[in-house]
């Protein structure tokens, strides 16, 4: 309300009926589920498969031709006018979670296809090519390692991860090769640095911010580096009777410390940490907790903020093992740098917002992982994120705006025009 009296020019009807064609679309695409009655669709299936084939009808009305890469990603490309100009891909992922919601992904991959129907509706050639890509796999479900699509194509998907088995024992060569792929042309066709002029990413925002700013769109400043670890307290297991309170080494009570610290660490230093898992051992009703392992999950938009959280934890954590007689043993098993979006992509999106919505721009970080933090090993990425109902995500709950959702796609057509009308530095 009020958005478009602060200098934007939203054309609400427009807004309106592109973003329920594209929420009509994701929905659709909902009924192509390896589960009835729920939506999950996992890489290589015959669901991928099918859904590529719908997405590539609705890419040909668009003007995009589509193929498929040898990923499994599904491909678009409308040439521009300008010989030798660079390509600007807008990508997003056509997999889901298990038990997913509908937008998460599909829907920054047909905003895209929409942003060029548009254009070409309207009359519009753009002096580079556009690439839509539907990538394969983001969610990491089928093959337990997230982001397979997007770090094939950016050339950065490790050789031995072919190897790797779902739960069925095939392994990804074997499932690629039988969904008509040819592994062995990944590295051949994966892109170089400097081949694409920019990677831009439209995605429902999946936490609750702009929500509670009353915003339909902002603009990703990051996607958050992570740290998982996996951290055991060793005490001593005895008798909950007999036991005088003085002296126990409880392993839990030093874990429910560390779990306090966890939170006020992350306040203090800004970043988001969480314990997810906490277990107790041997996890009886009468018996001292002997041992007790938890999990911690720290994301920040710079990776310099999540060290010193990090740095800060250790401290805390030695010196609750210390004052409690506890020994104390760390298991990192994930850590990835933070994928920065780039200034004047931030810039860009910033000025369309303002175009189609009007005021100021907000920028905040992802803290979740999305394509852009594999193709930012090719390419400058640029991300919008799309207000959604309540922040809720990997839920069948997930619920957008189709107002929200048509001023995104109208955003990525002004950043596509903005793009137009600079010099490809
Ligand atoms: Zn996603």
């Amino acid at each position: 309300m009020g958005e478009g009296a602060k200098g934007g020019s939203i054309d609400e009807r427009a807004a309106v009926a592109l973003g329920a064609e594209i929420v009509s679309r994701c929905d659709q695409l909902a009924a192509l589920t390896e589960e009835p009655g729920l939506l999950t669709r996992t890489y290589l299936t015959p669901m991928h498969k099918a859904v590529n084939a719908r997405v590539a009808e609705w890419m040909g009305e668009a003007g995009l031709a589509a193929r498929t890469d040898p990923l499994g990603n599904l491909v678009g490309r409308i040439e521009g006018t300008r010989a030798g100009a660079r390509p600007v891909m807008i990508g997003s992922h056509l997999d889901t979670v298990r038990n997913a919601g509908r937008y998460d992904g599909i829907m920054g991959v047909i905003a895209g296809i929409a942003a060029v129907g548009e254009l070409g509706r309207a009359g519009r050639r753009l002096p580079f090519p556009i690439e839509v890509v539907g990538f394969g796999d983001e969610e990491g479900v089928r093959f337990e390692s997230a982001l397979i699509g997007s770090r094939g194509m950016a050339g950065t998907l490790p050789d031995s991860m072919l190897a790797t088995k779902d739960k069925q024992d095939i392994t990804l060569a074997r499932a690629l090769t039988e969904f008509g792929l040819d592994p062995a042309r990944i590295r051949a066709e994966a892109r170089k640095q400097g081949d694409l002029r920019a990677y831009l990413e439209v995605h429902i925002e999946q936490g609750p911010v702009l929500e509670r700013l009353g915003l339909p769109l902002g603009v990703v400043t990051a996607i958050c580096g992570a740290t998982r670890r996996r951290y055991h307290f060793a005490g001593e297991a005895g008798h909950a009777g007999t036991v005088p309170m003085a002296g126990r080494r409880d392993a839990l009570g030093g874990a429910a410390e560390a779990v306090l610290a966890v939170e006020a660490v992350a306040r203090e230093k800004g970043v988001v940490a969480t314990v997810g898992q906490i277990a107790a051992e041997p996890g009886a009703t009468n018996v001292i907790p002997g041992g007790a392992s938890f999990t911690l999950d720290v994301r920040a938009e710079r990776d310099v903020l999540r060290a010193e959280a990090l740095a800060a934890l250790d401290k805390r954590f030695a010196e609750i093992a210390k004052r409690r007689d506890l020994e104390l043993t760390t298991q990192t098993f994930h850590d990835a740098p933070a994928a920065p979006c780039a200034p004047e992509l931030q810039d860009l999106f910033a000025r369309a917002i303002a175009r189609v919505v009007g005021g100021e721009a907000t920028r905040l970080p992802s803290g979740a992982g999305h394509d852009g933090m594999a193709m930012v090993a090719v390419a400058p990425i640029g991300m919008l994120f799309v207000r959604c109902r309540k922040g809720i995500s990997h839920n069948p709950a997930e619920a957008v705006e189709a107002r929200d959702v048509g001023l995104g796609a109208l955003a990525l057509i002004a950043a596509l025009e903005d793009l137009a009308g600079r010099p490809d530095a």
